[in-house]
């Protein structure tokens, strides 16, 4: 075995990597980019090397830095993870001239998989069955379209080279065809400097079922079952869950075999996963194999109780596989949800900035979370947006389905957009539920997915108002704790200093709805007042923003996380974001100079309300400040005419800056 390894990948993948070396007792090494110096993989990892700038293509993907890291640290083997070098000739290539080990197939394998023409003419001649199409050389535009033609539309032109869901277009009809063959040429060519193309049949509402193969270097080979992977969007999975629903022993069996027979015919020795295509009648056609882990292993390793990171080092390092095919047994149903940072309202486009605050489910025998980040860490523009994959396990899918709703409404994510409400719904989804599963599932079940925005409970008003409340009496308890005089009445928790009546409101922002909380000081609580209806509340703030809340005697779990004037609140499973709004400045007492309006304390400006030149009434709001954890509206202060505006949205102002040129009416 091994005793140093170098991992040649970043995120999740690096550090679940790391955590099975550890284990073995054996020696990791990382490679980071300056982008990454302060990762997780580079803080897990025993070394680190750093290899160039934020681009992958300037670091994560040159190949002589990452073996010159190896050399000179004098790891004996290194790991590709998935993306990146995994399946990249060149760098299988140079990892054996320079002696060594790439964890993972032998360089034929990969060239003959990387193709996925070279992959189907490979695999029709051991006898596997195929995706009806055409997958010839000849790429000549007229022929192509003839061939499609012949297959009978709707088509899917697929780039050859092409992976991650890139370089593929449907082409419903035969006009179609050559506009959407020089659009996914290009697309292809920019992707991955290869436009050669095949054309396949369009399966409707197929399956995508994936087998696992493993093999090792004394000729032995063996399926460790499926994974259904059909939750996809963009024909990228998000949802992932092995045993497929509705397997039979039979098909499953044929379909072992077949992907065994796959990798046979290529040699394969490591970990490889063989794509299937499968119609609603259980036929099954092979679509492409990829020569690497997947993303998706995790739910293969929790119904088998294997990790297959050690099976890959295992057999890297020339040892036989640890069991055979009859050893091999299913326990249970796992599912995987990929955690990212995406806005799912928005077409599912990445988010980036800072995790302000993270807390994932807790690990136990049901719940795994492989991560690479931390709170506080960056989801940055120039890798996967990848949070986290959240894996749940149980004795039955039933089971299973309801671990993952309960982790995903446990999962609190601040400070980028992401998709884990999304998730829940997806799970939750009667025909996800059901199994009723295809690769239309997400766009078929849009109304479900995708509901008009719900009315806010009121609890989230109350719930908003009581965190603010708590975290005032927090601090004037540690202050009082740090004070000479302990029982000052200046330090007392029921409000009486802050005016005679003892009442105040506090004003928050959802979207468009901005609402008043009337808070009433009551010995040990608060009565709390929105349009009018009024609840006794109570309840303990720690400083992560967990909650403990009693409403009218009701007790609820919920999480505040306060990040500058946003107040993220989280409860029964869902998620708001609140504005909180300084109700001093939203009636015009902010500003007042002749002719300009001055920041009342230094802040950014996040919104401009008013037009330049429009002439307003007073009040009239005019732009949103945002400064000392709140949201301040600057509003007119008389009825005039806005001449100008001093900043720009994003900008920081000081104390006392103007902010607007107003021309009050005469
Ligand atoms: P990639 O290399 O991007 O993973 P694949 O060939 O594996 O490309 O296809 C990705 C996805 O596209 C599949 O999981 C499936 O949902 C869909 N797909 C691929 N081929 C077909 C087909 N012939 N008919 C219908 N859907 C397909
Ligand atoms: P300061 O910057 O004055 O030290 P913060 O506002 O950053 O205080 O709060 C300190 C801690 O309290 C942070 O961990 C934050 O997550 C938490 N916190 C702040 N405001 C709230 C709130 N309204 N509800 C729940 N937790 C809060
Ligand atoms: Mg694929």
């Amino acid at each position: 075995m091994f005793e140093k390894i170098l991992i040649a990948n970043r995120g999740e993948i690096a550090c679940r990597v790391i955590k099975t070396a550890r284990r073995m007792g054996i020696k990791t090494v990382a490679v980071y980019s300056e982008a990454d110096a302060n990762a997780r993989h580079v803080r897990l990892a025993d070394e680190a090397v750093l290899i160039g700038p934020a681009a992958a293509k300037e670091s994560y993907l040159v190949i002589d830095k990452i073996i010159a890291a190896a050399k000179q640290t004098g790891a004996q083997a290194i790991h590709p993870g998935y993306g990146f070098l995994s399946e990249n000739e060149d760098f299988c290539h140079a990892c054996d001239e320079a002696g060594v080990v790439f964890i993972g197939p032998p360089v034929a394998a990969i060239q003959a998989m990387g193709s996925k023409s070279e992959a189907k003419k490979i695999m029709g001649a051991a006898g596997v069955p195929l995706t009806p199409g055409y997958h010839g050389d000849d790429q000549d535009p007229e022929l192509l379209k003839r061939e499609a033609d012949g297959i009978g539309y709707p088509v899917l032109i697929k780039a050859a080279a092409g992976g991650g869901g890139k370089g593929m277009r449907l082409v419903e009809k035969a006009e179609d065809f050559l506009d959407l063959l020089g659009s996914c040429k290009r697309e292809a060519i920019s992707s991955f400097g290869d436009d050669h193309v095949l054309i396949e049949k369009y399966i409707t509402r197929p399956r995508h079922i994936e087998i696992q193969v493993f093999g090792d270097s004394h000729g032995n080979c063996v399926y460790l079952f499926e994974r259904d992977c059909s939750v996809q969007r963009r024909h990228q999975k998000v949802l992932e869950e092995a045993p497929a629903p509705g397997m039979t022993p039979e098909r499953r069996a044929a379909m072992g075999q077949a992907a065994v027979d796959a990798a046979k015919a290529v040699g394969y020795v490591g970990a490889g996963t063989v794509e299937f295509i499968a119609n609603q009648d259980g036929s099954f056609y092979f679509m492409e194999m990829n020569t690497r882990l997947q993303v998706e292993h995790p739910v293969t390793e929790m119904i088998t109780g294997l990790d297959l990171v050690e099976w890959q080092l295992r057999v890297a390092s020339g040892e036989p596989l640890p069991l055979a095919q009859e050893q091999l047994q299913i326990r249970g149903h796992a599912l995987e949800a990929r955690i990212y940072a995406e806005d799912p309202d928005k077409g599912f486009l990445p988010s980036t900035g800072a995790l302000l605050h993270l807390s994932p489910p807790a690990e136990n025998l049901h719940v795994r979370v492989d991560t690479g980040v931390e709170e506080g860490d960056e989801i940055s523009p120039h890798y996967d947006p990848m949070i986290a994959k959240l894996i749940v396990w149980d004795q039955n899918r039933d089971r299973a389905l309801a671990r993952m709703l309960q982790a995903l409404a446990e999962y609190r994510v601040v400070g980028v957009s992401n998709n884990i409400s999304f998730l829940s719904r997806l799970t939750a989804c009667p025909a996800f539920a059901n199994a009723d599963l295809d690769t239309g599932l997400i766009e078929r079940e849009k109304a479900y997915l995708f509901p008009e925005a719900k009315a806010t409970p009121a609890e989230v008003w109350y719930v908003a108002a009581l965190a603010e409340l708590l975290r005032e009496a927090n601090r004037g308890a540690a202050k009082a704790r740090r004070d000479e005089d302990p029982l000052s009445p200046w330090h007392a928790r029921d409000g009486w200093r802050l005016n005679a009546s003892a009442k105040r409101d506090l004003i928050f922002r959802l979207g468009e709805d901005q609402k008043a909380v009337n808070v009433a000081y009551r010995a040990g609580g608060y009565t709390l007042t929105v349009d009018g209806k009024s609840v006794e509340a109570r309840g303990e703030l720690n400083a992560r923003g967990l909650m403990r809340v009693e409403l009218d005697g009701m007790r609820m779990d919920a999480t505040v996380v306060a990040a500058n004037e946003k107040r993220h609140v989280f409860f029964h499973g869902r998620a708001w974001q609140l504005s909180n709004v300084d109700p001093l400045h939203h009636s015009g007492e902010g500003g007042g100079a002749e002719g300009g309006l001055l920041a009342p304390m230094p802040g950014k400006v996040i919104s401009l309300i008013a037009q330049a030149g429009a002439a307003v009434e007073k009040g009239a709001p005019l732009l949103i400040l945002e400064a000392m954890k709140m949201e301040h509206t600057i509003a007119a202060p008389a009825a005039g005419t806005v001449k100008a505006f001093r900043f720009a949205v994003g900008d920081q102002v000081g104390d006392g800056d103007e902010l607007v040129e107003f021309e009050v009416s005469a």
